[in-house]
């Protein structure tokens, strides 16, 4: 068992079991920076290709904290507390929830709202670095042990047969089930259902990720149900503002399949005591920009990675098709959100039954190993070709037979011509040459 005595949906996603061990058994971990820091300049982001120094971080900080902020506002929307500060809807953060906002259950419309409610009920009291910590799990079967699950779902609803026929969701006696995603890209990160697959696409099922199921069987092990409608909302958060919704209908069988892979996975996982039981696997070296682990952005692990660009040249980016679905189905909603919000009040503050505000457990763990992390050093993406010197071709002797001949024309344009191909064949030589020099001191 790692120094964390129970498992996360995201904790065992980790596709590098090193980086799992670093995470989870050595406490290496990026620091949480409070959203109004970014807001306000106080903290800024490095530049590019740069170590963050004081008073900077890197850009999947920022993006962490976005979503925390954006998950605390929906909280408050949902619950809100006695003298909490109203909900601001017009800075960053604030349009990208109202983005979305049409794709969510109108409070008024819900006969039950549960808001970041822990998945099981058992209380665990370990210890971390001395302190005393408890956190709420869900133990499952796995084999001859159990595995103990800890997560929050964002939301569970139920709403009423009217509000479902406007959410366009599918209906499991009013029960719904809603997670919030904040993404650079929908059409490449997005998580996608049976209807918005296209031919050649190799994005996941919202049916078959883990988080997913492990919630949704959780909640329907609480209501006695055999199937439970999910909603994942994606909200954009670069340039453009909007959101999409991907429905899923998950039956109870298909729930337990996918978690049953995820108890072996987890089981997996426990195996590995020490880090230098772990195993590197470079090819995930540059998932999601980057694997932060790596001593390149200042963390402690010195695997050779594959050359840069390799891994991410493979990655298929979103087809055509994919874009095609996805801007059809924004379109239909969009459309249904102006019909919406022509009929809606503004968002006020609303009752709802008062729900206490809990964050994942793993993900606020562990402090960075400061001893590891090095003062701003530029980032070693490549060395400079330049500092190699590159030895011109020897002209004269670049393989004269692929030249193309001069056949029985000497006037001035064929000798041009053959001496522009020739130049031509030499350059792309060069290009070559010089590919090779610099994969050679990526090295
Ligand atoms: S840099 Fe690569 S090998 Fe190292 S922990 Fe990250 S994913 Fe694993």
């Amino acid at each position: 068992m790692s120094a964390i005595p129970f498992h996360s949906p995201s904790s065992v996603n980790y596709s590098c079991d090193y980086a799992w061990a670093l995470r989870y058994i050595m406490g290496v971990k990026m620091p949480d920076i409070p959203w109004e820091d970014f807001a306000s300049d106080k903290v800024k982001l490095a530049r590019w290709g740069c170590i963050p120094g004081k008073g900077e971080a890197w850009p999947i900080q920022r993006s962490a904290s976005l979503g925390k902020e954006m998950h605390a506002r929906w909280e408050q929307y949902y619950c809100p507390k006695p003298n909490a500060k109203p909900i601001i809807w017009t800075d960053l953060v604030g349009q990208i929830m109202v983005s979305g906002k049409h794709l969510l259950p109108r409070r008024e419309h819900c006969t039950m709202v549960k808001v970041e409610e822990p998945i099981g009920s058992r209380v665990l009291k370990w210890k971390r670095r001395g302190e005393d910590r408890e956190s709420i799990v869900w133990d499952l079967e796995a084999g001859d042990d159990f595995v103990a699950w800890n997560g929050y779902k964002d939301l569970v609803v139920r709403i009423t047969r009217e509000e479902c026929d406007r959410l366009g969701c599918y209906w499991t006696d009013g029960y719904l089930l809603l997670d919030h995603k904040t993404t650079s890209s929908i059409a490449q990160y997005a998580k996608i259902n049976a209807a918005l697959r296209v031919v050649d696409d190799d994005r996941t099922n919202l049916a078959d990720d883990l988080q997913c199921c492990l919630y949704a069987l959780e909640v329907m092990a609480k209501f006695g149900l055999r199937a439970l409608a999910v909603r994942w909302v994606y909200y954009e958060t670069k340039d453009k503002r909007q959101a999409i919704a991907v429905d899923e209908l998950i039956t109870i069988e298909h729930a337990w399949e996918v978690v049953d892979k995820g108890c072996v996975r987890a089981t997996t996982l426990e195996r590995i005591k020490t880090l230098a039981d772990a195993k590197y696997n470079t090819k995930a070296c540059d998932e999601y920009g980057g694997c932060k682990m790596h001593q390149d952005y200042g963390g402690p692990c010195k695997a050779r990675k594959p050359i840069k660009g390799e891994a991410s040249k493979q990655r298929k980016q979103p087809s055509k098709e994919a874009m095609a679905s996805i801007a059809e189905l924004r379109a239909k909603q969009a459309a249904k959100a102006a019909e919406i919000r022509k009929s809606e009040p503004p968002p006020a503050a609303a009752e709802a039954e008062e729900e206490t505000a809990q964050v994942d457990e793993t993900d606020e763990v562990v402090l960075p190993d400061a001893e590891t992390v090095k003062p701003r050093l530029p980032v070693k993406r490549t060395r400079k070709p330049a500092a190699v010197k590159v030895e011109p071709l020897p002209v004269a002797e670049a393989e004269p037979e692929a030249e193309p001949e001069v056949v029985g024309n000497d006037s001035a344009s064929d000798v041009l011509l053959s001496l522009a191909v020739r130049r031509s064949n030499l350059l792309a030589e060069l290009a070559d040459v010089n590919a090779e020099i610099i994969a050679e001191v990526s090295r």
